[in-house]
């Protein structure tokens, strides 16, 4: 049962003023009058390259650091990774960007703006000539200390690579994945392209993926892949950047990620830390919107409430625009439409929803601001509600669905197999990972019924 309430707010106005004239004798680029969110949030862009290839096939020169800081000004970026080539080098220059990782922020950030080098590893399966491939998927590796091109034919060993160094690893390209809208194998990859990444159930299951990535244009199979896997009870990160300049060199931050730093204060280590929590919020509209979702007064993406029994929550999604604007405010309650209404926003007047839910089982709760057109524009990461302290298991369907997909794997992977090519030296450690994780999903969906179960 829910009850569904919308007020327009006025009470923006006020802390943006006031932020205005506390700011201003201070910073000479006055930036809180220019963000949608509160200031304990911090826009960057997690994903974008320097080098030459992608829209920058016909240039001669690497963009400088120098160059990066001011094309963070367009978005009012707070941080930038920009992420060199640990994998087939396709993204020119790869030697030199390696040699930028230090683990330090480049020389010149500001207080205002972190430039920080990382890395993406890839070996695509498909539209390139390099002899070395694998059909895991592209990793994005935050928080390196130095580079490198580790390589192997399935992500793991990438992923320990970049833990040794105290980094964080998780999957780009979320949205090339295939929609499922029958049972499976739909919505199981069943050809290759570039960069789908076939191995996320398996290092998400095994808690190797800190985060699930939209990049380029960004799209609603992200969400569902999102959503599928939260119902399985895992709680990867939501991320977005735009994969410059490989999204036709539209802007830094045209896709990009909102992380609350608790304490404000903002650092690079915090900020993929807070990232790879989920106390994120996406946008696929630059830096113009943001949702603000707090459920019981506190509880945002990331957190956790425990309820002692079932009951209900109190939800408020605050829908802030820089510009005038008319969209649909969601509430998706473990992958479904639980309150949605039309709203109508500008600078000075947010959309407020505000409604109440029962959570009879322990779930999960995201905000979400639609398009007619295009899908999701803003996404919230999600807040999860434990029930009696059970862990969420709040889809059979969803977590046999992944026992498809690594069914999939498995036989394409095996000698005889479409994919069989791929796995000359890795095939039986690889293997191992796919029927670890799929023993994984197939207790979770018997768990699953179990709770479901009166
Ligand atoms: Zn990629
Ligand atoms: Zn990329």
């Amino acid at each position: 049962m829910s009850t569904t309430r919308i007020t327009k707010c006025a009470r923006f106005l006020l802390p943006v003023l006031l932020g205005f004239i506390l700011l201003a004798p201070h910073s000479a680029e006055a930036q809180s009058t220019a963000n949608p969110e509160p200031s304990d949030w911090f826009a960057g862009d997690p994903h974008l390259h320097r080098g030459i290839g992608c829209g920058r096939s016909n240039e001669k020169e690497m963009l400088s650091p120098q160059q990066l800081l001011e094309m963070m000004k367009v978005n009012n970026l707070a941080v930038v990774s920009v992420l060199a080539d640990a994998g087939n080098g396709e993204i020119k220059y790869a030697d030199q960007d390696l040699a930028m990782i230090t683990g330090q922020d480049n020389a010149v950030s500001t207080p205002q703006r972190i430039v920080h080098w990382d890395a993406e590893w890839h070996y695509d399966p498909e539209g390139v000539t390099f002899e070395r491939k694998m059909i895991g998927g592209h990793l994005i590796l935050l928080g390196l200390k130095h580079g490198g091109q580790p390589f192997a034919q399935y992500t793991f060993p990438i992923f320990a690579w970049a833990r040794e160094q105290g980094g964080i690893a998780g999957f780009a390209h979320m949205q090339y994945l295939p929609f499922a809208f029958y049972p499976p194998p739909d919505g199981v990859p069943q050809s290759l392209d570039c960069c789908a990444p076939l191995e996320y159930p398996v290092e998400t299951a095994l808690g190797s993926a800190s985060f699930l990535m939209e990049d380029v244009r960004g799209g609603d199979s992200a969400l569902q892949a999102y959503y599928r896997i939260l119902n399985t009870g895992f709680r990867p990160g939501l991320a977005a950047g735009t994969d410059y300049s490989c999204n036709d060199n539209e802007p830094l931050g045209t896709l990009l990620t909102y992380v609350r730093i608790p304490d404000g204060k903002l650092t690079y280590g915090k900020w993929i830390d807070g990232l790879a929590r989920g106390q994120t919020v996406v946008s696929r509209n630059a830096h113009n919107e943001f949702l603000d979702l707090k459920v019981n007064g506190t509880a945002q993406p990331g957190d956790e409430i425990r309820l002692e029994g079932t009951g209900p929550v109190r939800v408020r999604v605050e829908y802030r625009s820089l510009h005038s604007n008319v969209g649909r405010i969601e509430l998706v309650q473990n992958g479904s439409i639980v309150a949605s209404q039309t709203a109508e926003v500008s600078a000075a007047s947010p959309a407020v929803l505000e409604t109440t839910l029962d959570f009879r089982q322990s779930g999960w709760l995201a905000a979400r601001r639609m398009d007619w057109q295009t899908g999701h524009r803003t996404h919230t990461g999600a807040v999860f509600v434990i029930v009696k302290g059970a862990p969420i298991r709040a889809s059979a369907s969803d977590a046999r669905f992944f026992v498809s997909w690594i069914d999939n794997l498995l036989k394409q992977t095996s000698p005889g197999g479409k994919w069989s090519g791929f796995f000359a030296k890795d095939r039986e450690a690889a293997q191992k990972r796919y029927r670890d994780a799929r023993a994984i999903f197939l207790q979770r969906a018997a768990e699953a019924e179990q709770q479901k179960a009166p």
